[in-house]
């Protein structure tokens, strides 16, 4: 590998995380599924840590100050899980007048028209105004179509055809297109649909973000580049988007698509952002991902990986799992993010 400089830290510029603008309060990172695209890394491994209703309020009352936040909406993991609990966000929403625009859901549990019917009812009762449903080649590995279908259908019946936001349309119509409306694994699916599961298709059909789990799970489907590819790419502009913001259930906030970051939290949401308070994400925001490896090679034993990086996400989120193992960096969090993989 060639040598390379760290570059000299100038005059320091303070960065802020901006108004919040919208986003997602996240009430559990379980998962029934394990999805190979997933950016947060959710599973049925992830703990059962849900968040809690007092954090729900403190967030809420903390969201309703926000002048430019435009809604929120309910997510996972798969917030449904615990009903009663995302019937207390609705209501708490409610209370601090912060916009809930749906909930998020796989439709899992969506096996019996009268059982979706009776619980999309009751959310829509509680003050939802509709839901996200998610359709994919990843999802259906664990969730059948029928019950991707029925969601959507009867979700349309409940909330009227505006109220259903189908995630993503393309992907529903090819899932129609299956011969059963069962459970494919993702092979299953692509000889059916006469493309190879390793190919640039998979990941281009659905718009994956090369992070998250598809920097292991989908990674045959990219093409690694050398660590060096990526510099000079810097992160501010993830960093501090707050159009697709996350509050986790410790009361971590993420900005853009950067799980396992904590920018902030809800007891104060916009802190300076230093070198000193944040370390990573202002090297991240400042130099990019290719830096912090340099600083962590030179200083935390970083190796890099012989076989390259499918993306500076995929070099981000392996340099920052070994900067978590050293337990010295309060920024990166939570910990099932890293320990799931
Ligand atoms: S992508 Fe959604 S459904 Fe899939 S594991 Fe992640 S949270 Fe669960
Ligand atoms: S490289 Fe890291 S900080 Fe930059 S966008 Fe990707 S995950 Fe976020």
């Amino acid at each position: 590998m060639p040598r390379h400089v760290i570059p000299e830290q100038e005059t320091l510029a303070t960065h802020r995380v901006p108004d919040l603008i919208s986003g997602g309060l996240i009430l559990t990172y379980r998962c029934t599924n394990r999805c190979r695209h997933c950016l947060y890394n959710c599973s049925p491994r992830q703990t059962g840590d849900w968040i809690s209703v007092e954090l729900v309020d403190q967030s809420l009352a903390a969201l309703a100050q926000e002048q430019r936040l435009q809604g929120i909406h309910i997510a996972g993991g798969e917030a449904t899980l615990n009903m009663d609990l995302v019937e207390e966000v609705i209501a708490l929403a409610a209370k601090h007048q912060v916009p809930i625009d749906y909930l998020e859901t796989n439709a899992f549990w969506c096996r019996d028209d009268d059982v979706t019917r009776l619980k999309l009812e009751r959310l829509r009762d509680a003050g939802l105004p509709g839901v996200l449903v998610s359709a994919s080649l990843f999802h259906n590995e664990f969730v059948p179509f029928a019950n991707t279908r029925r969601c959507v259908e009867i979700g349309q019946h409940v909330f009227g055809p505006q109220g259903v936001i189908i995630y993503q349309p393309q992907m529903y119509q090819l899932l129609e297109s299956l011969e059963n409306d069962g459970k494919h694994t993702l092979e299953e699916a692509c000889a059916e649909l006469a493309v190879d599961p390793a190919s640039s298709w998979v990941p281009q059909s659905y718009g994956v973000i090369p992070s998250g789990r598809a920097t292991t799970d989908l990674r045959s489907c990219f093409r690694a580049s050398p660590p060096e590819s990526f510099e000079g790419i810097t992160c501010a502009d993830h960093l501090l988007n707050t159009s697709h913001f996350h509050i986790d259930p410790c009361g971590n906030l993420i900005t853009g698509l950067c799980a396992g970051i904590r920018m902030a939290s809800v007891y104060d949401l916009h802190p300076a952002i230093t070198p000193e308070s944040h370390p990573v994400s202002y090297r991240l925001i400042e130099d990019g991902p290719y830096v912090l490896m340099l600083e962590a090679v030179a200083s935390h034993g970083y190796e890099p990986r012989q076989t390259g990086y499918i993306s500076r996400c995929d070099l981000c989120v392996d340099v920052r799992r070994h900067l978590w193992q050293t337990g010295r960096f309060h920024e990166l969090q939570p910990d099932g993010f890293y320990s799931e993989g």
